[in-house]
């Protein structure tokens, strides 16, 4: 789980909110607006250049929800929480939908029936009170560590202290999101394998390794204006100080 930057509501939203009446001021009914609801979630997976806010695997047309973080249940006359734009998250669906993409059946999160649903399907109607951390109002710095040895993603004590957030937040959230279900360690696993796998292949037993994870660095995550590659936190914990000196160069 890594900060997300959001960028204004998008028009269609706004247009929504002033044409319809009250009644049709829920997530419900405005779901059947196509156009609205195709706005919102690309202007979602836009900001989030791609990635599910929660787990951080890629978002699919086949494999995508728009997550409330505060449940529209909590909605109020007066705290509409339904059409709040800073409520909205784009998510994965957590497994719940079984997803297949042909050619591409190792990248998705589908659930195999004797693993739990992650993200939002595992969120469900939790409300929010203080112990989930908010990917909005996350820091950059990586508040997570993950394993070399099974992909599991662990509260980093010294990131968290350092930001102002307790370990028992970060790992609440990790244990409600069930951000360590066997297909996201696995597949974490895969892609930090391949990143290191990389940084072997670069070194010539000379130039210095955080030039050689800068320049890895360089090739994932690019000049930051396109999608993210899946595991974003995973790849920047397995390449180390270069991927933080290649990230703030671009930030
Ligand atoms: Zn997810």
């Amino acid at each position: 789980m890594k900060h997300v930057r959001k960028s204004a509501e998008p028009p269609e939203l706004t247009q929504y909110r002033q044409r319809f009446s009250a009644q049709f001021q829920r997530w419900i009914k405005l779901k059947s607006s196509r156009k609205t609801y195709n706005a919102i979630r690309n202007a979602l997976a836009t900001d989030q250049q791609g990635l599910c806010a929660y787990c951080e695997m890629s978002l699919h047309p086949q494999d995508r929800a728009v997550e409330h973080f505060i449940p529209c249940k909590q909605s109020t006359l007066e705290n509409n929480l339904d059409l709040n734009w800073q409520n909205m998250l784009a998510t994965c669906q957590g497994g719940l939908q079984q997803v297949t993409v042909p050619g591409e059946e190792t990248l998705r999160n589908s659930r195999p029936p004797d693993d739990f649903p992650c993200c939002g399907a595992a969120k469900a109607d939790f409300v929010p009170d203080g112990r989930l951390l908010n990917p909005l109002e996350l820091p950059t710095r990586l508040l997570f560590r993950f394993s070399s040895l099974d992909g599991a993603i662990t509260p980093d004590p010294a990131a968290c202290e350092q930001s102002g957030i307790t370990i028992d937040q970060a790992q609440f959230t990790i244990e409600k999101l069930n951000l360590n279900v066997q297909r996201l360690k696995d597949q974490r696993l895969v892609v930090m394998d391949e990143a290191i796998a990389m940084l072997d292949q670069l070194d010539d037993g000379e130039t210095e390794p955080t030039k050689l994870e800068a320049e890895l660095a360089a090739d994932y995550f690019g000049d930051s204006s396109g999608d993210w590659p899946r595991f974003f936190s995973a790849l920047k914990f397995a390449l180390g100080e270069g991927a933080e000196r290649h990230l703030s160069s671009i930030s």
